[in-house]
């Protein structure tokens, strides 16, 4: 029981750090520094758990491997909170983007209703922008 709680922690630590949502392999790299005897079905178990206490959320991007993320602190409180992502093309990564432009009702004609979006910007990190590879 013990080792879950350190286990889990680890696992929430490595998601809470950046503003990067990842993997369970790159989660299990970051993690297994502060917990050696992590592995990556320790790591899926982990987030199965972390997923139920609605601590960390799924970012399923089209024609991406799932990636996990630490629940906005902010949102508590606020159901329909919902932010988007930056994927870089370049090192692949994807960052949570805690922001929205708001209504897409401009958008659509007379007669349809628009209840949901997604939206992913797409282009160069930092680190790939000024060209020093992470
Ligand atoms: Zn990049
Ligand atoms: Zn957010
Ligand atoms: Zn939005």
């Amino acid at each position: 029981m013990e080792r879950n709680t350190r286990q889990q922690e680890a696992v929430l630590e490595a998601l809470r750090r950046g503003r990067e949502a990842l993997t369970p392999a790159e989660i299990l790299q970051r993690a297994r520094a502060s917990v050696p005897t992590l592995n990556l079905s320790t790591v899926y178990r982990r987030l199965g758990a972390l997923l139920e206490q609605e601590q960390v959320a799924i970012v399923s991007l089209p024609g991406q491997p799932a990636r996990y993320e630490a629940a906005c602190e902010h949102a508590h409180g606020d159901p329909a909170h919902h932010h988007h992502h930056f994927h870089c093309t370049t090192c692949d990564r994807v960052f949570a983007l805690h922001a929205c432009p708001g209504s897409m009702k401009k958008l659509v004609p007379n007669g349809f209703r628009v209840d949901s979006h997604d939206l992913t910007l797409h282009g160069r990190c930092p680190s790939c922008k000024s060209g020093a590879r992470a």
